[in-house]
Protein backbone atom coordinates (compact mmCIF):
# COMPACT_ATOMS: atom_id res chain seq x y z
CA UNK A 1 0.00 0.00 0.00
CA UNK A 2 1.18 3.68 -0.48
CA UNK A 3 2.25 6.02 1.76
CA UNK A 4 -0.78 8.82 2.59
CA UNK A 5 0.23 12.09 1.44
CA UNK A 6 0.81 14.57 4.39
CA UNK A 7 -1.67 17.50 5.28
CA UNK A 8 -0.14 20.66 6.71
CA UNK A 9 -3.02 23.02 8.55
CA UNK A 10 -1.91 26.79 9.33
CA UNK A 11 -3.48 28.04 12.04
CA UNK A 12 -4.67 25.82 15.95
CA UNK A 13 -7.77 27.20 15.92
CA UNK A 14 -11.22 25.61 16.96
CA UNK A 15 -11.14 24.63 12.56
CA UNK A 16 -7.40 23.93 12.24
CA UNK A 17 -7.32 21.73 15.50
CA UNK A 18 -10.53 20.32 14.63
CA UNK A 19 -9.68 19.29 11.35
CA UNK A 20 -6.33 17.83 12.52
CA UNK A 21 -8.48 15.49 15.26
CA UNK A 22 -10.85 14.51 11.81
CA UNK A 23 -7.92 13.00 9.88
CA UNK A 24 -5.55 12.10 12.49
CA UNK A 25 -8.79 9.48 13.15
CA UNK A 26 -8.20 8.52 9.58
CA UNK A 27 -4.52 8.28 10.65
CA UNK A 28 -3.43 10.57 8.17
CA UNK A 29 0.24 12.31 8.95
CA UNK A 30 -0.87 15.99 9.95
CA UNK A 31 1.25 18.79 11.22
CA UNK A 32 -0.50 22.17 12.73
CA UNK A 33 1.43 25.76 12.76
CA UNK A 34 0.10 27.59 15.58
CA UNK A 35 1.61 31.11 16.05
CA UNK A 36 0.37 31.31 19.85
CA UNK A 37 0.43 29.21 22.70
CA UNK A 38 -2.36 26.63 24.92
CA UNK A 39 -3.99 27.66 26.96
CA UNK A 40 -4.76 31.26 26.30
CA UNK A 41 -8.22 33.65 26.15
CA UNK A 42 -10.06 34.23 22.77
CA UNK A 43 -12.22 36.78 22.04
CA UNK A 44 -15.56 34.95 22.27
CA UNK A 45 -18.62 34.88 23.82
CA UNK A 46 -17.89 30.75 24.48
CA UNK A 47 -21.70 30.14 23.28
CA UNK A 48 -21.44 27.26 21.14
CA UNK A 49 -24.78 26.65 19.17
CA UNK A 50 -25.98 25.17 16.47
CA UNK A 51 -25.09 22.23 14.09
CA UNK A 52 -21.45 21.91 15.28
CA UNK A 53 -22.41 20.25 18.74
CA UNK A 54 -22.73 16.94 16.56
CA UNK A 55 -20.05 17.35 15.04
CA UNK A 56 -18.41 17.44 18.44
CA UNK A 57 -20.19 14.09 19.06
CA UNK A 58 -19.13 12.53 16.04
CA UNK A 59 -15.77 13.17 16.56
CA UNK A 60 -16.12 11.83 20.56
CA UNK A 61 -14.96 15.21 21.53
CA UNK A 62 -18.54 16.81 23.10
CA UNK A 63 -18.36 14.93 26.45
CA UNK A 64 -14.54 15.36 26.93
CA UNK A 65 -15.66 19.59 26.44
CA UNK A 66 -18.07 18.54 29.29
CA UNK A 67 -16.11 16.86 31.46
CA UNK A 68 -13.37 19.80 31.40
CA UNK A 69 -16.42 22.02 32.25
CA UNK A 70 -18.84 22.66 29.48
CA UNK A 71 -22.06 23.65 30.54
CA UNK A 72 -25.57 23.79 28.65
CA UNK A 73 -27.26 27.19 28.13
CA UNK A 74 -31.12 26.78 27.76
CA UNK A 75 -32.32 30.50 28.06
CA UNK A 76 -31.85 33.60 26.53
CA UNK A 77 -33.29 37.57 27.00
CA UNK A 78 -32.95 40.30 24.76
CA UNK A 79 -32.20 43.76 26.45
CA UNK A 80 -32.03 47.49 24.57
CA UNK A 81 -30.68 50.33 26.98
CA UNK A 82 -34.42 50.62 28.45
CA UNK A 83 -36.15 47.54 28.01
CA UNK A 84 -36.07 43.86 28.19
CA UNK A 85 -37.88 41.01 26.87
CA UNK A 86 -39.29 37.86 28.21
CA UNK A 87 -36.84 34.84 29.09
CA UNK A 88 -37.05 32.52 25.88
CA UNK A 89 -36.23 28.82 26.12
CA UNK A 90 -33.81 27.93 23.58
CA UNK A 91 -35.27 24.93 21.03
CA UNK A 92 -31.75 23.12 21.97
CA UNK A 93 -29.47 24.20 24.29
CA UNK A 94 -26.38 25.74 23.82
CA UNK A 95 -22.89 24.68 25.13
CA UNK A 96 -20.93 27.54 27.17
CA UNK A 97 -17.28 26.46 27.69
CA UNK A 98 -14.12 28.69 28.47
CA UNK A 99 -12.04 29.14 25.41
CA UNK A 100 -9.04 28.91 27.74
CA UNK A 101 -10.13 25.39 28.51
CA UNK A 102 -11.86 24.59 24.57
CA UNK A 103 -8.60 25.44 22.76
CA UNK A 104 -6.25 23.80 25.45
CA UNK A 105 -8.54 20.62 25.14
CA UNK A 106 -8.39 20.21 21.25
CA UNK A 107 -4.43 20.71 21.25
CA UNK A 108 -3.91 17.60 23.88
CA UNK A 109 -6.42 15.63 21.92
CA UNK A 110 -4.63 16.41 18.71
CA UNK A 111 -1.27 15.51 20.44
CA UNK A 112 -2.65 12.56 21.63
CA UNK A 113 -4.05 10.96 18.38
CA UNK A 114 -0.09 11.43 17.19
CA UNK A 115 -0.86 15.05 15.75
CA UNK A 116 2.20 17.27 15.24
CA UNK A 117 1.48 20.33 16.98
CA UNK A 118 3.92 23.38 16.23
CA UNK A 119 3.02 25.53 19.15
CA UNK A 120 4.13 28.80 18.93
CA UNK A 121 5.44 29.13 15.64
CA UNK A 122 3.87 31.50 13.00
CA UNK A 123 4.07 30.05 9.17
CA UNK A 124 5.27 32.96 6.75
CA UNK A 125 4.86 31.72 3.43
CA UNK A 126 2.92 33.49 1.16
CA UNK A 127 1.58 30.63 -1.28
CA UNK A 128 -0.52 27.85 0.29
CA UNK A 129 0.73 25.23 -2.33
CA UNK A 130 -1.04 21.40 -2.60
CA UNK A 131 -1.96 19.40 0.82
CA UNK A 132 -2.05 23.10 2.72
CA UNK A 133 -4.84 24.11 5.09
CA UNK A 134 -5.53 27.74 5.46
CA UNK A 135 -7.43 27.80 9.04
CA UNK A 136 -5.68 31.19 10.17
CA UNK A 137 -8.72 32.93 10.91
CA UNK A 138 -10.32 36.29 10.63
CA UNK A 139 -9.02 37.65 7.19
CA UNK A 140 -7.97 41.36 8.63
CA UNK A 141 -10.42 44.35 7.18
CA UNK A 142 -9.33 47.27 9.07
CA UNK A 143 -12.08 49.36 8.01
CA UNK A 144 -15.61 48.61 6.24
CA UNK A 145 -17.89 51.40 4.86
CA UNK A 146 -16.12 53.73 7.02
CA UNK A 147 -16.86 51.51 9.87
CA UNK A 148 -14.06 50.00 12.05
CA UNK A 149 -15.47 46.56 13.98
CA UNK A 150 -13.68 45.21 16.99
CA UNK A 151 -14.43 42.84 19.79
CA UNK A 152 -14.01 42.33 23.07
CA UNK A 153 -14.22 40.21 26.18
CA UNK A 154 -13.70 39.62 29.98
CA UNK A 155 -14.62 36.82 32.70
CA UNK A 156 -16.07 38.07 35.77
CA UNK A 157 -17.56 36.79 39.21
CA UNK A 158 -21.11 38.38 40.81
CA UNK A 159 -23.22 39.47 37.51
CA UNK A 160 -26.89 38.01 38.61
CA UNK A 161 -28.54 36.81 35.44
CA UNK A 162 -32.25 36.56 33.95
CA UNK A 163 -30.96 34.13 31.68
CA UNK A 164 -28.70 31.76 30.85
CA UNK A 165 -27.57 34.48 27.87
CA UNK A 166 -28.35 37.82 28.22
CA UNK A 167 -27.78 39.91 25.01
CA UNK A 168 -27.62 43.16 25.40
CA UNK A 169 -28.16 45.70 22.40
CA UNK A 170 -27.00 49.44 22.20
CA UNK A 171 -25.98 51.90 19.70
CA UNK A 172 -21.94 51.18 19.49
CA UNK A 173 -22.74 47.63 19.63
CA UNK A 174 -24.03 44.23 21.45
CA UNK A 175 -22.82 42.68 24.21
CA UNK A 176 -23.60 39.35 25.22
CA UNK A 177 -23.36 37.65 29.23
CA UNK A 178 -23.03 34.51 29.80
CA UNK A 179 -23.10 31.38 32.19
CA UNK A 180 -19.94 29.39 32.71
CA UNK A 181 -18.95 27.08 35.22
CA UNK A 182 -18.45 28.10 38.94
CA UNK A 183 -20.43 31.12 39.00
CA UNK A 184 -18.22 32.98 36.42
CA UNK A 185 -20.00 35.24 33.44
CA UNK A 186 -18.48 35.40 30.42
CA UNK A 187 -18.93 39.82 28.96
CA UNK A 188 -18.08 39.53 25.36
CA UNK A 189 -18.70 42.25 22.88
CA UNK A 190 -18.95 43.22 19.02
CA UNK A 191 -18.86 47.00 18.57
CA UNK A 192 -18.47 49.58 15.90
CA UNK A 193 -16.70 52.99 15.47
CA UNK A 194 -16.32 55.57 12.57
CA UNK A 195 -13.20 55.89 11.63
CA UNK A 196 -12.93 59.75 12.40
CA UNK A 197 -13.51 59.02 16.21
CA UNK A 198 -10.75 55.69 15.92
CA UNK A 199 -7.96 58.09 17.33
CA UNK A 200 -8.85 58.68 20.60
CA UNK A 201 -8.53 55.08 23.13
CA UNK A 202 -11.26 53.27 24.03
CA UNK A 203 -11.27 52.31 27.53
CA UNK A 204 -12.02 48.75 27.64
CA UNK A 205 -14.12 48.71 30.76
CA UNK A 206 -16.30 51.55 30.21
CA UNK A 207 -17.24 50.19 26.45
CA UNK A 208 -18.32 46.43 27.95
CA UNK A 209 -20.20 48.21 30.76
CA UNK A 210 -22.19 50.76 28.65
CA UNK A 211 -23.98 53.94 29.84
CA UNK A 212 -24.77 54.71 32.61
CA UNK A 213 -28.48 54.25 33.78
CA UNK A 214 -29.14 51.55 31.26
CA UNK A 215 -29.63 48.28 31.82
CA UNK A 216 -26.24 46.77 30.91
CA UNK A 217 -24.73 48.98 33.27
CA UNK A 218 -27.12 47.92 35.70
CA UNK A 219 -26.30 44.27 35.56
CA UNK A 220 -22.65 44.72 35.94
CA UNK A 221 -22.70 47.26 38.76
CA UNK A 222 -21.17 44.94 41.12
CA UNK A 223 -19.12 42.81 38.65
CA UNK A 224 -15.45 41.61 39.75
CA UNK A 225 -13.68 41.36 36.94
CA UNK A 226 -11.21 39.12 35.89
CA UNK A 227 -8.49 41.10 34.52
CA UNK A 228 -6.27 38.62 33.13
CA UNK A 229 -8.85 36.99 30.66
CA UNK A 230 -9.37 40.52 29.20
CA UNK A 231 -8.95 40.57 25.06
CA UNK A 232 -9.27 42.00 22.12
CA UNK A 233 -9.10 41.76 18.23
CA UNK A 234 -10.28 44.70 15.30
CA UNK A 235 -10.35 44.11 12.17
CA UNK A 236 -13.18 41.95 11.76
CA UNK A 237 -15.07 41.54 8.57
CA UNK A 238 -18.51 40.20 8.87
CA UNK A 239 -19.62 40.56 5.08
CA UNK A 240 -20.38 36.48 3.76
CA UNK A 241 -17.65 35.43 1.67
CA UNK A 242 -18.15 32.53 -0.83
CA UNK A 243 -15.97 29.66 -0.63
CA UNK A 244 -16.05 29.00 -4.28
CA UNK A 245 -14.07 31.91 -5.01
CA UNK A 246 -11.02 31.18 -3.17
CA UNK A 247 -8.41 28.67 -4.82
CA UNK A 248 -6.82 27.69 -1.48
CA UNK A 249 -8.51 25.28 0.77
CA UNK A 250 -10.02 26.97 4.10
CA UNK A 251 -12.13 26.47 6.94
CA UNK A 252 -13.24 28.45 10.00
CA UNK A 253 -13.24 32.55 10.29
CA UNK A 254 -10.48 32.47 7.23
CA UNK A 255 -13.60 30.81 4.77
CA UNK A 256 -16.01 33.18 6.14
CA UNK A 257 -17.40 34.67 9.14
CA UNK A 258 -20.79 34.99 10.77
CA UNK A 259 -21.89 38.18 13.13
CA UNK A 260 -21.29 36.76 16.34
CA UNK A 261 -25.08 37.71 17.37
CA UNK A 262 -25.95 34.51 15.78
CA UNK A 263 -23.36 32.35 18.46
CA UNK A 264 -22.76 30.08 15.37
CA UNK A 265 -19.02 30.95 14.45
CA UNK A 266 -17.35 28.01 16.54
CA UNK A 267 -19.97 25.92 15.08
CA UNK A 268 -18.72 26.85 11.36
CA UNK A 269 -15.72 26.29 12.47
CA UNK A 270 -16.13 22.92 13.70
CA UNK A 271 -18.64 21.69 10.37
CA UNK A 272 -16.03 23.27 8.31
CA UNK A 273 -13.25 21.23 9.34
CA UNK A 274 -15.60 17.85 9.83
CA UNK A 275 -16.57 18.86 5.55
CA UNK A 276 -13.19 19.09 4.66
CA UNK A 277 -11.91 15.85 6.74
CA UNK A 278 -13.37 13.03 4.38
CA UNK A 279 -12.14 15.01 1.05
CA UNK A 280 -8.28 15.59 2.27
CA UNK A 281 -8.26 11.95 3.36
CA UNK A 282 -9.52 11.20 0.02
CA UNK A 283 -6.70 13.24 -1.16
CA UNK A 284 -3.75 11.86 0.99
CA UNK A 285 -4.98 7.66 -0.14
CA UNK A 286 -4.86 9.36 -3.63
CA UNK A 287 -8.12 8.58 -5.23
CA UNK A 288 -8.81 12.81 -5.76
CA UNK A 289 -5.95 14.74 -6.65
CA UNK A 290 -5.67 18.39 -5.08
CA UNK A 291 -7.78 20.75 -6.81
CA UNK A 292 -10.77 18.09 -6.52
CA UNK A 293 -11.04 17.91 -3.03
CA UNK A 294 -9.99 21.74 -2.58
CA UNK A 295 -13.12 22.37 -4.86
CA UNK A 296 -15.47 19.89 -3.43
CA UNK A 297 -15.00 21.28 0.50
CA UNK A 298 -15.70 24.50 -0.92
CA UNK A 299 -19.15 23.59 -2.17
CA UNK A 300 -19.90 21.89 0.60
CA UNK A 301 -19.40 24.33 2.73
CA UNK A 302 -21.10 26.92 0.35
CA UNK A 303 -24.18 24.59 0.52
CA UNK A 304 -24.15 24.42 3.82
CA UNK A 305 -23.41 27.95 4.92
CA UNK A 306 -24.70 30.73 2.68
CA UNK A 307 -28.23 30.84 3.77
CA UNK A 308 -27.47 30.90 7.26
CA UNK A 309 -24.94 34.02 6.39
CA UNK A 310 -27.63 35.93 4.60
CA UNK A 311 -29.81 35.46 7.29
CA UNK A 312 -27.13 36.19 10.00
CA UNK A 313 -26.29 39.64 8.07
CA UNK A 314 -29.90 40.06 8.12
CA UNK A 315 -30.15 40.33 11.28
CA UNK A 316 -27.10 41.94 12.36
CA UNK A 317 -28.36 44.83 10.47
CA UNK A 318 -31.13 44.75 12.50
CA UNK A 319 -29.20 45.29 15.76
CA UNK A 320 -27.22 47.86 15.20
CA UNK A 321 -30.44 50.17 14.17
CA UNK A 322 -30.91 51.50 17.48
CA UNK A 323 -34.16 53.65 16.69
CA UNK A 324 -35.55 49.98 16.77
CA UNK A 325 -33.80 48.50 19.30
CA UNK A 326 -36.51 49.88 22.12
CA UNK A 327 -39.43 48.86 20.02
CA UNK A 328 -38.18 45.34 18.73
CA UNK A 329 -36.21 44.12 21.68
CA UNK A 330 -39.82 43.18 23.84
CA UNK A 331 -41.18 42.26 20.86
CA UNK A 332 -39.51 39.90 19.01
CA UNK A 333 -38.86 37.34 21.58
CA UNK A 334 -42.56 37.22 22.16
CA UNK A 335 -43.50 36.47 18.40
CA UNK A 336 -42.67 32.85 18.92
CA UNK A 337 -43.07 32.16 15.11
CA UNK A 338 -40.24 34.53 14.20
CA UNK A 339 -38.09 33.82 17.11
CA UNK A 340 -38.15 30.04 16.48
CA UNK A 341 -37.44 31.20 12.71
CA UNK A 342 -34.79 33.41 13.36
CA UNK A 343 -33.21 30.93 15.31
CA UNK A 344 -33.40 28.11 12.42
CA UNK A 345 -32.62 30.09 9.66
CA UNK A 346 -28.94 31.56 11.26
CA UNK A 347 -27.58 27.80 12.26
C1 LIG B 1 -16.88 39.49 19.48
C2 LIG B 1 -17.00 38.05 19.06
C3 LIG B 1 -17.82 37.18 19.78
C4 LIG B 1 -17.97 35.86 19.36
N1 LIG B 1 -18.80 35.05 20.06
C5 LIG B 1 -19.04 33.80 19.63
C6 LIG B 1 -19.94 32.93 20.32
O1 LIG B 1 -20.50 33.26 21.37
N2 LIG B 1 -20.19 31.71 19.79
C7 LIG B 1 -19.58 31.28 18.65
O2 LIG B 1 -19.86 30.16 18.21
N3 LIG B 1 -18.69 32.05 17.98
C8 LIG B 1 -18.39 33.29 18.46
N4 LIG B 1 -17.48 34.07 17.80
C9 LIG B 1 -16.79 33.52 16.62
C10 LIG B 1 -15.70 32.51 16.98
O3 LIG B 1 -14.83 33.03 17.94
C11 LIG B 1 -14.93 32.16 15.70
O4 LIG B 1 -15.83 31.85 14.67
C12 LIG B 1 -13.97 30.99 15.90
O5 LIG B 1 -12.98 31.31 16.84
C13 LIG B 1 -13.30 30.65 14.56
O6 LIG B 1 -12.32 29.65 14.76
P1 LIG B 1 -11.09 29.58 13.75
O7 LIG B 1 -10.32 28.38 14.14
O8 LIG B 1 -11.54 29.75 12.36
O9 LIG B 1 -10.23 30.89 14.07
P2 LIG B 1 -9.38 31.23 15.38
O10 LIG B 1 -10.00 30.64 16.59
O11 LIG B 1 -9.17 32.70 15.32
O12 LIG B 1 -7.98 30.49 15.15
C14 LIG B 1 -7.08 30.87 14.16
C15 LIG B 1 -5.68 30.53 14.66
O13 LIG B 1 -4.73 30.68 13.62
C16 LIG B 1 -3.51 31.15 14.21
N5 LIG B 1 -2.72 31.75 13.11
C17 LIG B 1 -3.06 32.82 12.33
N6 LIG B 1 -2.11 33.04 11.41
C18 LIG B 1 -1.15 32.09 11.61
C19 LIG B 1 0.10 31.80 10.97
N7 LIG B 1 0.55 32.50 9.93
N8 LIG B 1 0.85 30.76 11.44
C20 LIG B 1 0.42 30.01 12.50
N9 LIG B 1 -0.77 30.26 13.14
C21 LIG B 1 -1.54 31.27 12.69
C22 LIG B 1 -3.99 32.14 15.26
O14 LIG B 1 -3.00 32.34 16.26
C23 LIG B 1 -5.24 31.44 15.79
O15 LIG B 1 -4.97 30.66 16.95
C24 LIG B 1 -17.28 35.39 18.22
C25 LIG B 1 -16.42 36.24 17.51
C26 LIG B 1 -16.28 37.57 17.93
C27 LIG B 1 -15.36 38.47 17.16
Amino acid sequence: MSAKRPITIIGGGLAGLTLGIGLRQRSIPVTVWEAGHYPRHRVCGEFISGRGQETLARLGLRERLVAAGAIPARTTAFFSPRASSPVRELPEPALSISRHALDALLAEEFRRLGGDLREAERWRGEEYSEGMVRATGRRLQPVVDGWRWFGLKVHARNVPLAADLEMHLSASGYVGISRLQNGEVNICGLFRRFTSAADAPLPWLETLRGAPGSLRYERLANAVFDENSFCSVAGLSLAPQRASVSKECCVGDTLTMIPPVTGNGMSMAFESAELAAAPLAAYSSGEMTWTEAQQLIARQCDERFMRRLAWARMLQRLMFMSRLQNTLVPLVPRWQWLWRLLLARTR
